[in-house]
């Protein structure tokens, strides 16, 4: 399996299959069984047919066995008579077989007949045998066992890719596109990430005219890393670097390195690099390196994984190995540049770090204009809407809303995608799906709209809180009620805006034990996320008056031992339960002290199952830090047709109420059939 041979090394290279293994076995089993016949005639006859056949003289031979079946072997003399052939057509040996009553009455038969001198051939007497199953019993323990060991081989050699044999278990697993090929991805496609793409770029005259640099007497970098959560185009953006150099690319994931063999790792990073080496200048990009790339020996007591360091080592010695001038490139891929070994960030290696971060704003914006160039839409949809609609979205996402509306369009039977599909997609994306058939008592119904209408309550009345834009109790997804904020998109957040926001999360749970009287199960996705919170600004944030400007965060992911005493353990733990107690109790004044709206907030919710900012201002008055309350009337467009639509709604339930075991799906379609129906 010599690489130079083949000048495309995908993965369709010919292979010695299972199937071959098969059709020898077979053939060697027929081939036994044939032979075992010795080509010649044999012909069934009566016992009696038998007897006259042995008092006529014809029988040279008479073998008698073990199961009553008798071999009788025709004098050559004889053979005309009994086969009513002639002797070139019946083969060497011809027999004819019958079945005896006994061996014992056969011999006595033959034992007269030889005394009659009737009778003057040989007479065995012998066990049966049988060829066929004394062959697979031979032979069939071998090939189940080959078999076995192939199967696993193979399971092994394809972990995860494609279907490799265990003959390429050392072999990359990259993925090739070539230069021209159907995927030609340029800057084009990549939206946003402007700093980012400024970087690549010079990578890209790298790849283009080399020698403009090393004339100079400069070295051309070996290798970028691309830092940042996933989905935001780090992949996208390599593939972009190839084809705006138009070369080569070859990609595989880090953890396609590890595999349970010792050695496979090192020797697939060997054979990438030889891959690379034959279509250079190329580009080689590692997704998720930090499958390999962990920091070595952090951690003496686990041992370590001598498998993924000889890897890893493998990889930087490949790294150094090829000349600057070789043309190869390589970008990697992780969310996390700080658990890399320190090693791989060394200069010539991965010396240059590029940060990919979610999009911003104006970056959603443009993201949105990427994936919307293939979408039919109509005039209603507002790029600026949605990108306001989508904080925290990674480009991924945002490509999945836009595919996500073009299925609830298409479902709908509509011509075009418009902006209600578009809000429904995102809807879905942050939520689920609305599971309008889901059974709730009137007391539940009851116990999550106080709960969510303290959640909206707070987060009107509390200064830092991210304002909201509507809420609903209708379960989605998993949750049984939901409510949608405008996060601010800020880069620091303050202490006070942490608290608010804290305040705002437990007043879930504050009002149903306010006004319901009884805690329940609903608060536990709130108490776990103001655990969290708590815990960090205490622990890393150093916010807490009693541990102030303490920062215990560890980045060693296998750190049995804390950074602190016992003592300061038992103050943090102290101190997180004293800011949520605090937070809890904060939440339970104000909803006390707004009783009346709280109700009234939370009776609308009953009714409406959906309301909006306008209805919370309806109720409570302006927001009084309203500083951003422009930003939320922006939505005021968008929040009427919802409305419209949580109306039509409601006069639609009617009919579903009567199907309460229809599909999701099923259930999803009124909601966007009212809104065609308006069109
Ligand atoms: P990552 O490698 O960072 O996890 P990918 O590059 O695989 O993310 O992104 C997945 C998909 O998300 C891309 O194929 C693309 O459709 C979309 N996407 C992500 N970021 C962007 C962006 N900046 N511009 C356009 N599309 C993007
Ligand atoms: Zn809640």
């Amino acid at each position: 399996m010599d690489n130079k041979k083949k000048p495309n090394n995908k993965m369709n290279v010919p292979k010695f299959s299972l199937n071959w293994m098969y059709a020898i076995i077979a053939m060697m089993l027929i081939g036994l069984y044939l032979s075992s016949e010795g080509g010649s005639t044999t012909k069934q006859i009566s016992y009696n047919e038998f007897q006259q056949y042995v008092r006529n003289g014809y029988a040279s031979k008479v073998v008698a066995y073990n199961d009553n079946t008798v071999e009788l072997y025709v004098k050559p003399a004889n053979i005309k008579e009994v086969f009513k052939q002639d002797a070139t057509k019946v083969g060497k040996t011809p027999m004819v077989t019958t079945r005896v009553p006994s061996n014992e009455s056969l011999s006595r038969f033959l034992e007269k007949e030889r005394d009659e001198a009737r009778f003057q051939g040989t007479e065995q007497y012998e066990e049966k045998k049988d060829y066929i199953s004394a062959f697979l019993w031979q032979v069939l323990p071998f090939a189940l066992l080959i078999g076995v060991w192939f199967f696993f081989m193979r399971k092994m050699g394809s972990g995860g890719g494609g279907g490799s044999s265990v003959f390429s278990v050392g072999k990359s697993k990259a993925q090739l596109f070539e230069k021209g090929g159907t995927m030609k991805i340029t800057f084009k496609d990549v939206a946003g990430l402007a700093e980012a793409k400024q970087e690549v770029e010079e990578i890209v005259e790298f790849l283009r005219q080399p020698q403009k640099y090393t004339d100079l007497g400069g070295k051309i970098p070996k290798g970028a890393l691309l830092v940042g959560p996933p989905g935001t185009g780090k992949t996208l953006l390599a593939k972009a670097v190839a084809g705006e150099a138009n070369v080569p690319f070859f990609s595989l994931s880090g953890s396609d390195f590890v595999e349970m063999f010792v050695g496979v790792g090192a020797s697939r990073v060997r054979d990438l690099f030889k891959q690379a080496k034959e279509k250079s200048p190329c580009i080689i990009f590692i997704d998720e390196i930090d499958a390999v790339g962990r920091a070595r020996g952090k951690n003496p007591s686990m041992g370590g994984n001598d498998e993924r360091e000889n890897t890893l080592n493998q990889l930087l010695t490949e790294m150094d190995g090829f000349g600057t001038n070789s043309g190869i490139i390589i970008l990697a891929a992780t969310n996390r540049a700080d658990i890399l070994d320190k090693a791989l960030l060394r200069a010539g290696r991965f010396d240059r770090q590029i940060h990919v971060d979610l999009p911003d704003l104006n970056e959603r914006k443009e993201v949105f204009g990427v994936h919307l160039r293939p979408i039919k839409i109509d005039d209603s949809v507002d790029v600026d809407l949605l990108a306001r609609q989508t904080p925290g979205f990674s480009g991924a996402d945002i490509a999945n809303v836009c595919n996500e509306a073009a299925l609830i369009a298409a479902r709908n039977g509509k011509k075009f995608v418009d902006k209600q599909d578009f809000l429904d997609a995102v809807d879905r994306i942050v939520g689920g799906l609305e599971k309008k058939s889901k059974i709730m008592t009137v007391e539940e119904r009851r116990t999550i709209a106080l709960h969510e209408a303290g959640h909206a309550s707070l987060s009107w009345l509390l200064e830092h809180a991210n304002p909201l834009i509507k809420v609903t109790i209708v379960p989605r997804g998993r949750a049984l009620g939901a409510a949608w904020y405008l996060p601010e998109e800020r880069q620091i957040t303050t202490k006070e805006e942490m608290l608010d926001e804290m305040c705002a999360t437990l007043g879930g749970r504050a009002a149903e034990d306010l006004f319901v009287g009884r805690i329940s199960t609903g608060a536990m996705n709130d108490l776990e996320r103001v655990t969290k919170q708590a815990y960090g600004m205490i622990a890393y944030l150093g916010m807490s008056e009693k541990l102030p400007n303490l920062c215990y965060y560890n980045n060693d992911e296998y750190s049995f031992n804390k950074p602190y005493s016992e003592k300061t353990s038992e103050l943090i733990d102290e101190e997180v339960k004293r800011f949520i107690n605090g937070q809890y109790e904060r939440a339970k004044t104000i909803l006390s002290e707004h009783k009346k709206e709280h109700n009234a907030l939370a009776s609308l919710l009953i009714e409406k199952e959906v309301i909006f900012a306008e209805d919370v201002e309806r109720i409570f008055g302006k927001r009084l830090w309203a500083s951003r309350s422009e930003e939320i009337m922006a939505f005021d467009k968008t929040i009427e047709k919802e409305k419209k639509n949580a109306e039509k709604d409601a006069e639609l339930k009617d009919d579903n109420e009567t199907k309460t075991n229809t599909s999701e799906k099923e259930v999803d379609l009124p909601e966007t059939t009212t809104d065609d129906s308006t069109k």
